[in-house]
């Protein structure tokens, strides 16, 4: 079983680093007969190919238990993992499960379940938190790592404007809005409940902080908005709407609010040079709600 599962990993990893092999086939090639004999050369085009990561059994292990980390680790880090979502060929893995990183949650996408409520909220150390609100753990620490980083690097502090937030709040905002606007007036301004990226926990909105706090707007020119967009990825963090994506985020520009995908999503994320989460993954384009 164990010879299965790294032949099977070695096939992973031989499919998605083309380059690798173009390299290979252009190295020297002179090897004395005698080693070409006497080395176990493991033949990868005669093992069984993992077609399906949901079939090895360290993947469907780390995912039962909730490890997103290792889940990744499992199908050959965050591009391979990106790749396999986008091919359709991780059949084991929702987008939609609020329980991992890799939820996407879009005008298409409601939370699964739409009331959901993340039971492991935690509020982050050392960040000034406007509204006390939670994030999941993971999402917790790192912001905490982030504003460190943020604050080392000279460009000041990071506080957070809004977090989790409820489906029941997210009812009353957006219901609030839909009285005064109207309903398309509200969607241009607000998410309808079960389709904000703050219910998963993995979605925060931040501000620039020094002598107080400034507000959402004040972060597009400030020294911390400029780190963000360089260095939130290497944090596991993207700023999920970005300008020149309303068709397929749905949402205008919005530099403040960033959202977990964890650091090895986060660095395929970047390195592809991927600028919204649905393409990424190779969703449709989600500019508006359905009905
Ligand atoms: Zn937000």
């Amino acid at each position: 079983m164990v010879v299965l599962v790294s032949a099977a990993a070695i096939t992973w990893a031989a499919t998605s680093a083309p380059r690798d092999d173009a390299e290979a086939s252009s190295a020297p090639r002179y090897v004395p007969a005698e080693t070409v004999t006497s080395l176990p050369v493991p033949d990868i085009t005669q093992s069984p190919a993992a077609e399906d990561p949901c079939a090895l059994p360290e993947f469907t292990a780390a995912l039962a238990a909730g490890d997103d980390p290792a889940a990744i680790a499992a199908v050959g880090g965050g591009e391979a993992f990106r790749a396999a979502v986008a091919a359709g060929s991780l059949s084991c893995v929702g987008l939609s499960d609020p329980g991992h990183v890799w939820v996407v949650v879009n005008k298409h996408r409601p939370l699964d379940p739409i009331d959901v409520w993340p039971p492991d909220l935690v509020v982050p150390d050392r960040v000034s938190n406007l509204v006390a609100a939670g994030l999941r753990p993971a999402a917790a620490a790192s912001l905490t790592a982030m504003a460190d980083a943020v604050r080392a690097a000279g460009a000041g502090d990071i506080g957070i404007a809004s977090a989790f937030r409820s489906y029941g709040s997210q009812q009353a905002t957006y219901g609030r809005h839909a009285a005064e606007r109207g309903v398309a007036g509200a969607d241009a301004v607000s998410a309808r409940p079960g389709y904000s990226e703050h219910q998963s926990g993995l979605g925060v909105d931040v501000v620039p902080c020094g002598n107080g706090c400034g507000t959402l707007d004040d972060v597009a020119g400030s020294p911390q908005g400029a780190w963000l967009v360089e260095h939130a990825w290497e944090f596991g963090w993207i700023v999920r709407y970005e300008e020149g994506r309303t068709d397929v985020t749905g949402y205008l520009p919005e530099p403040w609010h960033l959202r977990y995908i964890g650091p090895e999503l986060a660095r395929a994320y970047h390195d592809g040079g991927w600028h919204t989460l649905e393409e990424f993954f190779g969703l449709d384009a989600a500019p508006d709600y359905r009905d």
